[in-house]
């Protein structure tokens, strides 16, 4: 027998169950990428997430050839595609792993009815979560919508999630007249090139993903409680991009970081600790995905409706989001976040808090538009956390942070960046800057700004906004849509 193997947001070949299911039913084993943004839409993947697949397609084709197996890569129609290869192939099966965001679902439903209506043995797996969304409810079968509980429900649980599953070491040849793209051939790369910083930064693949991990195991999981929250530092693991491509999947981190020990020397309690908050992140990434399959339409609605009404601020000419999309708000802290998404396609968890409060609150320009930007740019852009997390922030969401806890982005830079240094790698203009007013430059005497060869205004933007009055304005806002229920 003949299986197709349908790769789509798992594109490894350790822990993955659609493969291991393959090899287990069928002699051939066909591997094939569709690339069909359309069926995505309006979610299609952004510029980032297109350079970062263009190279996890080219490591994932070398993985695959380097155990005898080749990837066939198509463009087009998925439904159409699939049942060109099975018509080549005379395929018998169709296997893949699962995604939860609503568009790929109803596809997926779609592709799964038709072909097996044409009597094709088609079956998905979950390659993605540590518990999927129908696995964990509330004692009242409904779906969880505080993470709390969420989580204590889940660690009871944590016996269902199954062992990885093995990386094969051979796998069956792919006949040579089966047709493929190359990779080149998606166009998925910058017409421009700005991805200098991305190429840099980043390592796409299940090798790159591999090595993250060891990165992290060896020192930031150690003091990860404390360490993560400082952007300066590099204290978290950077695996978001992998896991959200599925070079790297939640069991093979529940293993290796639930499970490992240490050496001796370190306090164990305290690793212990900064193990289980990591895996708590993790639970984030699943409730999010939870949030996103019960809830599909907070991708673009807010979870809690009377932010329907919120009168967002009118921002003549965008003038306000391009200054906080370019990094150029006049607020150190937010400037380096956003010149780091930027150039690396990355932020800081912290400071993605510090921004996303920043423009919808104080900018209170709406979480939408935050959310866009941040799917274009980010190399890890995912619809289920970017939703939750925008959600989170503007306090529309599912367990948000009361309204009125706005982020003060004066106080976070100087409880989490003490020093500045974060500042200063990203607005080097402020480098020479003492340390107190690296935060608030507005602050600064002229006699000592100039001395330090930044003018406010020229070298550095003056605030676009007044943080005090805006916070009260925001709070005012409030007030009006909740009279309004
Ligand atoms: P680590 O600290 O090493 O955490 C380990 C893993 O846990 C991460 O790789 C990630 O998969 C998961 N995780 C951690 N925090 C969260 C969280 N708050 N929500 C969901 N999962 C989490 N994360 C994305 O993966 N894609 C997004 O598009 C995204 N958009 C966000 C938008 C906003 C406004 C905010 C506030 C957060 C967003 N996050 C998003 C969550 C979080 O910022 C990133 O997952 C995290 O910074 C990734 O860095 P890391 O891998 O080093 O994290």
């Amino acid at each position: 027998d003949t299986a197709i193997l349908w790769l789509r947001r798992d594109l490894r070949l350790t822990d993955n169950p659609a493969l291991s299911e393959a090899l287990a039913r069928c002699e051939r084993v066909v591997p094939v990428y569709i690339h069909a943004p359309h069926e995505e839409a309006p979610w299609e993947p952004g510029a980032a997430s297109c350079w970062w697949l263009h190279h996890s397609l080219s490591a994932l084709a070398k993985d695959l050839a380097g155990l005898g197996s080749r990837l066939i890569i198509a463009r087009g129609d998925s439904l159409a595609t699939l049942r060109g290869l099975i018509g080549q192939t005379g395929a018998t099966h169709c296997l893949w792993n699962r995604l939860y965001d609503p568009a790929t679902i109803r596809r997926d439903t779609a592709v799964k009815q038709a072909l097996r209506a044409d009597g094709i043995a088609c079956d998905s797996f979950n390659a993605a979560m540590l518990l999927e969304p129908w696995q964990v409810q509330t004692g009242a079968g409904a779906p969880y919508r505080v993470f709390t509980p969420y989580w204590r429900r889940c660690v009871g649980q944590l016996d269902q999630v199954g062992r990885p599953l093995p990386r094969p070491d051979a796998l069956p040849p792919v006949a040579a007249d089966i047709p493929s793209l190359g990779v080149d051939a998606l166009g998925l790369l910058p017409r421009i090139r700005w991805d200098a910083g991305l190429d840099a930064t980043w390592q796409p693949g299940e090798a790159g993903a591999a090595a993250r991990l060891r990165a992290f195991l060896a020192g930031p999981v150690h003091g990860y409680r404390e360490g993560r929250d400082l952007p300066a530092e590099h204290g978290t693991s950077m695996l978001s991009p992998h896991l959200h491509w599925g070079e790297i999947g939640p069991r093979q981190l529940l293993a290796t970081i639930g499970g490992a020990q240490d050496g001796g020397a370190n306090d164990r309690r305290d690793s212990e600790d900064d193990r289980a908050h990591y895996l708590r992140e993790l639970g984030w990434r699943d409730f999010s995905l939870q949030l996103l399959y019960h809830f599909p339409q907070t991708t673009d609605a807010p979870l809690d409706p009377k932010f329907s009404s919120f009168p967002w601020r009118d921002d003549p000419q965008d003038a306000l989001l391009r200054a906080w999309q370019q990094g150029r708000t006049g607020i150190p802290i937010v400037d380096a976040g956003m010149r780091e998404l930027w150039h690396t396609g990355w932020m800081h968890n912290r400071v993605r808090m510090i921004v996303a409060s920043l423009l919808t609150k104080n900018l209170r320009l709406s979480w939408q538009q935050g959310a866009r930007w941040f799917w274009d740019t980010l190399v890890d852009a995912d619809l289920a956390s970017n939703t939750q997390g925008w959600q989170w922030s503007a306090g529309s969401g599912a367990d948000a942070a009361p309204y009125f806890r706005i982020f003060n982005p004066v106080r976070q830079g100087e409880r989490f960046d003490p020093k500045g240094r974060y500042v200063r790698r990203w607005c080097p203009e402020l480098n020479r800057l003492p340390d107190k007013f690296i935060h608030q430059p507005w602050e600064a005497p002229t006699a000592l700004l100039q001395p330090c060869g930044v003018r406010l205004g020229t070298d550095y933007p003056l605030p676009v906004v007044d943080l005090k009055g805006s916070r009260a304005e925001a709070l005012a806002a409030y007030d009006q849509i909740k009279q309004g229920t």
